[in-house]
């Protein structure tokens, strides 16, 4: 065995074994608007994944059984009435992008090879769709998180003093964990209030920024959010952009779900600001449906994002021609030396559908949150808690905060829905959140149904 390499030695053998799989998972995108929304999986299942480390192997075919097992016991987002958090759905251009990837086995961190050019292509792509200078870089990532952290290491780089940044309460914990893994601290990000609409408070950030020059502190960025984790709000990315010009701020937009929405005609207007921003960390993998994982940072001073990561040893030295060359490389751009071809399945669900039409499927989104809203509010035991800017709406059943934890478990247990929960001026609310492309009007009277039942 020792000296046989680690491919079949029945190829024929394998196509077919590979092709049960191929099927399995065809059968499951196909059936995916049918069943259960969530089913945990099984206790049998979970003792076999609880095995001892396999000295010899089981082969092929016991390993594609295996995996075919797991395919029912996602956390149900593939499913229309998914609701929970903010998930995307996930597209059939993803299992195709992902098989010729497997194929490949490309590594994205740099060289000559033509994975590259499609995430050259895919960079100039989001460059293009957030009206970003041709100066501007760009670099796939894992999520936004990912993407926040690396913008925000190109922000610390162009400032010296004792640094302090501000967002909003709303803003998503990845802005905080940035700060704390770039050193700066975590109180160093100031977490400015919200008004009644949950989105920044800009007079309040105008005196957070006076009070921390008085005390010789030194301000250096500001993080807008388009979409707020909670309730979809979107903060005044134009009154921020302001004051980040009149302040010397570097203006960072976490716009993880709602960046996207510059591709609808119904959240276009919300965005507006959005093309002034110093960078802009956004996903893929929500409101777009590419499957998991695909985030992207876009900078739009793509000197500084290059200075802030490229020291290149000599063992990776670039070249004119040959591998070596295809300057400059995407390790420049971020942390990860090694990378996988997550850009062949953003593009290939772009290639596929275009941007209109997945500008329309985020519009039908924002539509049936409004259809949601209007159920609530004709609804005698349903009360809306809070505003709904785009696709997320938070509302309550009449009762206690028990009460309406419970009716969220028992929809999750059921298999019927899958909403999740959340705290709204100290209430807990149903928060429901609509980014899937999937789900039908009428998900939405079967929630609502299943809810007041
Ligand atoms: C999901 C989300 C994030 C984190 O993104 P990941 O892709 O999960 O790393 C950050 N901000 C907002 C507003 C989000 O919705």
């Amino acid at each position: 065995m020792a000296d046989k390499s680690l491919d079949p030695d029945d190829w024929p053998a394998f196509r077919a074994t590979a092709h049960q799989m191929l099927d399995a998972a065809l059968d499951k995108m196909q059936t995916a608007t049918e069943g259960r929304v969530w089913t945990p999986l099984p206790d049998d299942l979970k003792q076999s994944f609880e095995a001892d480390l396999p000295v010899q192997g089981a082969g092929i075919a016991d390993t594609v059984e295996r995996m075919k097992d797991l395919l029912p016991y996602g956390v149900g987002n593939t499913h229309p009435r998914f609701f929970g958090w903010v998930h995307g759905a996930g597209s059939t251009s993803g299992l195709v992008a992902d098989i010729a990837a497997a194929a490949m086995n490309a590594n994205l961190g740099g060289r000559d090879h033509g994975a590259m050019y499609v995430e050259k292509q895919v960079v100039e792509w989001v460059r293009q769709m957030f009206d970003f200078p041709d100066t501007a870089s760009g670099l796939v990532v894992s999520g936004t998180s990912m993407a926040t952290i690396i913008a925000l290491k190109v922000a610390r780089d162009q400032h010296q003093g004792q640094l302090v940044g501000y967002t909003s309460t709303q803003a998503h914990a990845c802005a905080v964990r940035a700060f704390d893994l770039l050193g700066l601290g975590k109180d160093a990000l100031r977490l400015i209030p919200v008004n009644a609409a949950f989105e920044m408070d800009i007079t309040a950030l105008k005196s957070a920024i006076t009070a921390d020059r008085a005390a010789r502190l030194t301000p250096f960025c500001v993080v807008g959010t388009a979409g707020t984790v909670n309730v979809g709000a979107f903060d005044d990315l134009t009154a921020i952009a302001d004051i980040a010009a009149t302040e010397n701020l570097w203006f960072h937009v976490d716009g993880a779900f709602g960046a996207s929405g510059v591709l609808s005609e119904a959240l276009r207007p919300k965005l507006r600001g959005i093309e002034r921003a110093d960078s802009i960390a956004f996903d893929f993998h929500k409101w777009l449906h590419v499957n998991y994982d695909a985030g992207f940072v876009l900078v739009r001073d793509g000197e500084a994002h290059r200075q802030a990561f490229s020291d290149r040893p000599e063992y990776l030295a670039e070249a004119a021609r040959g591998l070596a060359a295809g300057n400059p490389w995407p390790v420049e751009y971020g942390p990860e030396l090694s990378r996988g071809f997550r850009a062949l399945k953003i593009w290939a669900q772009i290639n596929e559908h275009g941007v209109d039409r997945l500008g329309q499927a985020i519009t039908r989104n924002v539509e049936q949150a409004k259809l949601l809203e209007r159920l609530v509010l004709d609804h005698p035991k349903l009360e809306m808690v809070a505003p709904v800017a785009a696709q997320i709406v938070c509302f309550r059943h009449v009762g206690s905060d028990e009460l309406n934890a419970e009716i969220v478990l028992r929809l999750q247990e059921s298999g019927i829905a899958a909403p999740s929960t959340t705290q709204i001026n100290g209430q807990l609310a149903i928060r429901v959140n609509i980014t899937n492309h999937r789900t039908t009007d009428d998900d939405l009277l079967i929630l609502v149904e299943a809810v007041t039942k």
